[in-house]
């Protein structure tokens, strides 16, 4: 198995998880065993939107969608009528209002006072693909709004509901649903190695479950044009999965006791569920609390794979301690990326280290011209004026080496999206999406097809963590380098004068 451990196609191990000790593997759907081409499925989702929006008489029949406007992980300030990029602290790093990218000032004035709360309603994230065509709408209409050209009296936060609800209504209405079934491969991306790793899952003694929002309607086609033709003989997608749960309204299944339904026949027909579930059988609703008890296993023992940051991992682990993988696709261009862009990042982390060690340096002389101009503390026979002077060498080479880091900084904060950077970097730290994935999905992925090369039997372990401890250097040493970086021999010893 050459490529079984590429980097792109990796399994990363957040907490350490043993598949053999897992008995039941549960996988969403959308965006997780089946992947769409996200510009395709989410511009037919923006015309459904513009439509909708057309209807109540807003002029935005000339509206065209951009997929690279936004991406995952972002975030609605539906107070500003901003979307912004916030680290993992939730500091906002980069923000749009509208079309427009809000510049270094206007960032700080802004948001000199606010974090991101995802507990507060005020801020809405971005948890899968199917945000981009939401997001990116939402920014488009600000421009309209800020322009006086919407017929209605709204706030930020009402345009926000709005897109909202029209996206909601394209979603269930079944028009947008019935284009895709009408040209699934249009849309669906195929990967034939999906059904082969939940085969070898299930062959491996261990329950494979569908736990999915989508509706019979749309599950069952989808389901068949992205398994069936893959799998072995007469088998099909219903044979390989213990349960088939649709319409499974997440986030509410894993805290709430929804009734299920069986699905019987062809034609969906529904008959209420009053037992545990049975194996082999397709259910509409139920609840993971029914499902735990039907399959007699333990929260501990289930994972749950999918691609919704709220609903599908943080919910299952933080309510009922599932084991938890994220599905994100973004990964593998965000390797990508930075593997191509590994020369000119040595090069950065190099020049940034010389910054280091020259600021260290003049923090060291202004210091010792201070205490030999004022008069205190250990001082040194050299003169405050020459002290000055070597200060002012030191900051004008600061001056010149800011040039050379600059563009390089810059490059790097454009990589996988032009307006965004990176899905899971936010400057030099980890994006909120990083650390919302950190905290709640035990692994994460590109793919699903991704651990067929890992096998049912993987034990994966975490890395040991970092601290930025862990590889600090003592300024000191630094100084002499610094010193030598310029050609200045003698910095002194710090030796006290007599
Ligand atoms: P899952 O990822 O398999 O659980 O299914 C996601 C389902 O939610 C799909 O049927 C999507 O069409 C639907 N969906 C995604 N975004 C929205 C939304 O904003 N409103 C309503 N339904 C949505
Ligand atoms: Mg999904």
């Amino acid at each position: 198995m050459p490529d079984a451990f590429a980097h792109p196609r990796g399994l990363f191990c957040n907490r350490t998880l043993n598949l053999r000790s897992i008995e039941a593997i549960g996988y969403d759907m959308d965006y997780t065993l089946v992947h769409y081409h996200v510009e395709l499925w989410e511009e037919r989702a923006y015309a459904y939107v513009r439509q909708g929006l057309a209807a109540r008489g807003w002029p935005v029949e000339d509206l065209v969608f951009d997929p690279s406007l936004v991406i995952q992980g972002l975030v609605v300030d539906t107070e500003t009528g901003n979307v912004v990029k916030a680290n993992r602290f939730g500091y906002i790093k980069r923000a749009f209002h509208g079309t427009r990218a809000l510049s270094y000032s206007e960032l700080r004035d802004t948001y000199r006072r606010s974090l991101v709360d995802l507990h507060d309603r005020r801020w809405r994230f971005m948890n899968t693909l199917f945000s981009i065509s939401e997001a990116g709408i939402y920014l488009q209409l600000v421009d309209l709004l800020d322009a006086g050209k919407l017929p209605e009296r709204l706030g930020y936060d009402d345009l926000y509901r709005t897109v909202r609800e029209t996206l909601d209504a394209a979603h269930i209405e079944g028009l947008l649903k019935a284009e895709i079934l009408a040209n699934p491969e249009r849309f669906v991306e195929a990967d034939p190695e999906v059904p082969l790793a939940l085969l070898d899952q299930k062959m491996a003694g261990k329950k494979v479950l569908l736990i999915t929002n989508s509706d019979w309607d749309y599950a069952a086609p989808i389901m068949e044009h992205a398994f069936d033709p893959y799998l072995p003989g007469e088998m099909t997608w219903r044979d390989l999965f213990s349960l088939a749960i649709v319409g499974a309204r997440k986030p509410a299944f894993f805290n709430e006791s929804a009734p299920a339904f069986e699905v019987v026949g062809d034609a969906g027909e529904l008959r209420r569920v009053r037992g545990p579930l049975e194996e082999g059988r397709a259910y509409v609703g139920g609840h993971a609390a029914l499902v735990e008890a039907s399959l007699g296993v333990r929260g501990d023992q289930i994972l749950y794979v999918g691609d919704h940051v709220f609903s599908d991992v943080r919910v299952s682990k933080q309510l009922n301690r599932w084991r938890t993988a994220l599905v994100l696709r973004a990964v593998e261009d965000e390797i990508e990326a930075m593997d191509g862009f590994a020369p000119q990042q040595e090069r950065l982390t190099r020049l940034m280290e010389r910054k280091e060690r020259l600021e260290a340096y003049a923090s060291a002389l202004r210091l010792e011209r201070q205490r030999n101009a004022e008069g205190y503390g250990p001082r040194t026979d050299r003169d405050p004026d020459e002290l000055q002077a070597r200060f002012e060498e030191v900051r004008e080479t600061l001056v010149q080496l800011d040039a050379e880091i600059s563009p390089l900084a810059k490059a790097s904060g454009r990589l996988v999206n032009e307006n965004w950077g990176p899905l899971l970097r936010a400057g030099n730290d980890k994006s909120l999406l990083a650390s919302q994935m950190e905290s709640s999905a035990d692994i994460y992925t590109a793919r699903v097809s991704n651990f067929l090369h890992y096998t049912p039997f993987v034990y994966l372990r975490s890395r040991r963590g970092s601290l930025p401890h862990d590889d600090a250097t003592p300024q000191d040493g630094g100084l002499e380098a610094a010193a030598e970086d310029l050609g200045i021999e003698d910095f002194g010893d710090g030796s006290a004068a007599e």
